[in-house]
């Protein structure tokens, strides 16, 4: 293990978005690339906003994402606690050595933070109070991805409010000293704090750790940064979907990072032998789902076919689609295994394969209308049940060569005998190949099928 530790910080108050997993990911990817420890603290000092069930989507999602935490909540480590309202006793330490060291001060109730320069009260309008105001020298970051920002700090700031709860700069500083964090690595809407921490961090006598602050998401549509409400924005809509977890980790890798050439698609083990925060964009990134979708369907057409029907089963199973009683398990790999390459994602199976597993499948009118119109499809479907009673259904060739036999017996094309039998058997102008979908039903559903079709004809 070498000695970088990153932490990923979240307040549970809200759902978990596509821009905190985003966070999430960068420091684990740079955990795992230099063989650092990837912390997860839960900043939830916060007691009015904080809640169980979003701490529960953050476990749940950085588990679903594969992004195992070091040290953390159910894990513990040796710097624990590692939940910010267990860690008080600590912060009151940590005030007390402020308070002796002549760096914080008490004040109408709240304690405040002591600049170092020469000082002067000031009545604040805007505010309606007296301010201490700081001649300092500004306070210089340099920040692994910004480059060298300068910021002068020139107000002491209250770092423990009258109601005796610290704030956010106060903890989130402490805890990244006493959990001995190296790299700071989060969102840039943050890098507005960042003079007041490292003059924290100087105080404490700490040493100032790096700092990465990573581009932000811009929504899809129009200016402004993506934010929870934004369509597509949550985590678990992708999870509750049915998305390859390892597709969504790889969109996610690629907002604000690119490994230095056109690739796209790549395995975790890739991303995390790429990564590195020189490769991390200074401008924004923004969240295309068109892109997500299509990163999500080449996961899906690559998966071995174990894998993928595991996945796609898990999938029926947690949305109850064969709440009427299983298939058997032979059939029901093999629809899944024809469908997988027709379909953009494992959310579309249950409406893809549905004529599969029922005879009360609907036929599409329009469908029926426009099929039922041309030529003579119902002759074409007699003279297609007449082969099929008798050929060979132990390949898709096999079946091709009989229908292809049949149609220059009758001066005629393959195409002659696709949609209506087609429509016959399953209802639509839409599924697998069609030879395919014969040889998975077998001959006997389908003769069947094209029987009732000819009686209703
Ligand atoms: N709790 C802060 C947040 O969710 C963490 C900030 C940080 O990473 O330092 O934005």
């Amino acid at each position: 293990m070498s000695s970088i530790r990153v932490r990923f910080a979240p307040s549970p108050t809200g759902f978990f978005h596509i821009g905190s997993a985003r966070t999430a990911l960068f420091n684990w990817l740079y955990a795992r690339h230099t063989g650092g420890t990837f912390v997860l603290r839960i900043e939830d000092t916060d007691k009015e906003r904080n809640s169980e069930e979003f701490l529960n989507v953050i476990y749940d999602s950085l588990k679903w994402l594969g992004m195992n935490w070091d040290e953390g909540p159910g894990i513990g480590g040796d710097y624990g606690p590692y939940r910010q309202s267990e860690r008080d006793p600590i912060y009151r330490e940590y005030i007390q050595k402020l308070i002796d060291a002549g760096r914080a001060y008490e004040k109408d109730g709240a304690i405040w933070f002591k600049l170092i320069g020469e000082r002067h009260e000031a009545y604040d309008d805007h505010r309606k109070k007296t301010v201490t105001k700081v001649k300092a020298a500004p306070t210089e970051i340099n920040d692994l991805i910004r480059g060298r920002v300068e910021r002068v700090e020139d107000e002491d700031f209250v770092i423990v409010r009258s109601d005796g709860n610290p704030v956010f700069h106060l903890v989130n500083v402490i805890d990244d000293i006493a959990m001995k964090i190296t790299h700071v690595i989060r969102g840039e809407d943050h890098l507005s704090n960042t003079s007041k921490h490292v003059e924290l961090f100087k105080a404490f006598g700490a040493p100032v750790p790096h700092f990465a602050h990573i581009p932000l998401i811009l929504k899809q549509n129009g200016p402004g940064k993506m934010s929870k409400r934004d369509q597509g924005a949550l985590v678990e809509e992708y999870q509750r979907r049915g998305y390859i977890p390892e597709a969504l980790v790889n969109f996610l890798s690629l907002l604000g990072w690119n490994p230095g050439d056109d690739r796209e698609k790549m395995p975790v083990e890739e991303i995390i032998r790429l990564f590195d925060l020189s490769g991390v964009n200074q401008s924004n990134a923004r969240f295309d789902d068109k892109k997500l979708a299509h990163m999500n369907m080449a996961y899906v057409l690559a998966l071995l076919a174990d894998d993928f029907v595991a996945r796609a089963k898990a999938y029926f199973t947690k949305h109850n689609v064969f709440a009427a009683g299983a298939p058997d398990e032979a059939y029901l790999r093999e629809v899944l295994l024809l469908s997988q390459p027709k379909i953009k994602g494992i959310e579309d199976l249950p409406a893809y394969t549905a004529y599969f597993f029922t005879e009360n499948y609907a036929i599409d009118a329009k469908v029926r209308d426009k099929v039922m119109s041309k030529g003579d499809p119902k002759t074409r479907l007699q003279e297609l049940a007449g082969v099929l009673k008798t050929a060979d259904f132990s390949s898709d060739l096999a079946i091709e060569e009989a229908i292809k036999t049949l149609a220059a017996a009758k001066g005629l094309g393959f195409g002659d005998y696709q949609a209506v039998s087609r429509l016959a058997v399953s209802g639509t102008n839409v599924g697998p190949n069609l030879t395919g979908m014969f040889r998975v039903m077998g001959r006997e559903r389908v003769l069947s099928r094209i029987e009732r079709f000819l009686a209703a004809a």
